[in-house]
């Protein structure tokens, strides 16, 4: 099922949780609404839902406005990260409800629904558990009982609001293996909630960044992580690299050093700032231009990856470099070292690219 929403907006008194929200959903993607506390990433999920209207905009599902569709009728399941389970029902009850609410013309067999919900159990691994009760089970369980409750009545969407919020990083690695899975398998729509960047990184066909209710930016992990088209999408991505300085003559210059910048920046003459993940971030043994001295006072060996801070020399200032295993040994960096940085890919933005 695709969904489109067009220009949805809404407020709630004068506080305006969401602007103008547009994003195409193609049927089977897996998308990941990402942003701060406060962004509009649950309001915009309720308003997918039915579960709250906006006051302008529309939403589509195939094409068919469901604006004014009831909850009931849009054919969504939803994953809460509080388990909404039924805490008197046992696991198979729980699974099974949605089912069994139905109304009679379509409400399958008891033979039948046993042979779903022990499939969709067998599918999260708690085949098992199918007589314990939610309080018997682990967050991690609960919320695998709250994914096939969801998946139960073959919705065309998912939607997920902070589903492994509540669970520790272990479990919630693995719960986001089974949402991948699930989504796969039942060939699927989801759309799930999350303040975590390295969750939305992992698992989302794209990820739909937002702040203050409105869309930062949209696009695959790899755009938004290593193309990140604000400074708040650079921020809240990762590890980022500032070079503060003033543009001329198509070169970021701060005291010293003079950095190349695109063509874009090339007669523009203001303050900015440049931005550079760590792992474009160059360590040079030998001064060149459009390098900033610097030096290792920090070595953090990461497995396969090696993480450098270094202190700039000319301002009290940290910068981060991360390189693989090969190249750390090739360089011979000890803590103390002088040595020069080259941001690769720098991006510069000025002031009026800052939202407040
Ligand atoms: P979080 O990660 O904290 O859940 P969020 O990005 O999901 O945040 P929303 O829950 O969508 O953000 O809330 C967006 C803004 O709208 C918040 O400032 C919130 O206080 C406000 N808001 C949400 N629901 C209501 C409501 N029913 N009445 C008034 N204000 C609301």
């Amino acid at each position: 099922m695709s969904i489109q929403i067009q220009n949805v907006s809404k407020r709630f008194g004068t506080f305006q949780a969401l602007q103008d929200i547009s994003i195409d959903i193609q049927s089977g993607e897996l998308i990941a609404l990402l942003g701060p506390s406060g962004s509009g990433k649950t309001s915009l999920l309720r308003v997918i839902a039915g579960l709250e209207t906006s006051d302008v905009g529309e939403i589509f599902f195939d094409g068919q406005s469901i604006t004014n569709h009831h909850p009931k009728e849009r054919n969504v399941g939803f994953v809460f990260q509080h388990y909404a389970l039924f805490r008197h029902m046992t696991v198979f009850e729980n699974v099974a409800y949605g089912l069994r609410v139905r109304p009679r013309k379509t409400r399958p067999s008891k033979a039948e629904i046993e042979a779903k919900v022990m499939e969709l159990l067998r599918l999260v691994k708690l085949e098992n558990f199918a007589d314990r009760y939610p309080t018997q089970l682990s967050g991690g369980q609960r919320q695998r009982v709250a994914l096939a409750r969801a998946l139960a009545v073959e919705p065309k969407v998912l939607l997920l609001d902070e589903p492994f919020g509540a669970l520790d990083a272990k479990v919630r690695k693995e719960l986001r293996r089974w949402l991948r899975k699930l989504h796969d398998d039942f060939h699927i729509t989801s759309i799930f909630v999350t303040h975590d960047q390295e969750e939305a990184l992992d698992v989302a066909d794209r990820i739909v960044v937002m702040n203050n209710g409105k869309i930062e930016q949209i696009g695959s992990p790899d755009e938004v992580y290593t193309h990140p088209n604000s400074p708040f999408v650079y921020d809240f991505l990762g590890n980022v690299n500032l070079f503060k300085g003033r543009l001329h003559n198509g070169k970021l210059t701060h005291g010293e050093f003079a950095i190349d910048v695109p063509d874009s920046h090339a007669h523009t003459q203001d303050d900015a700032v440049g931005y550079v993940r760590p792992h474009d971030t160059q360590i040079e043994k030998t001064a060149v231009t459009g390098t900033v001295p610097v030096t290792v006072s920090h070595i953090h060996l990461l497995g396969p990856i090696v993480q450098i801070e270094l202190r700039r020399e000319d301002m009290d200032e940290f910068l981060e470099a991360e390189l693989s295993k090969e190249h750390f040994h090739v360089l011979q960096l000890n803590v103390g070292d002088h040595v020069f940085v080259r941001p690769k890919q720098l991006k510069v933005f000025i002031p009026e690219d800052f939202s407040i």
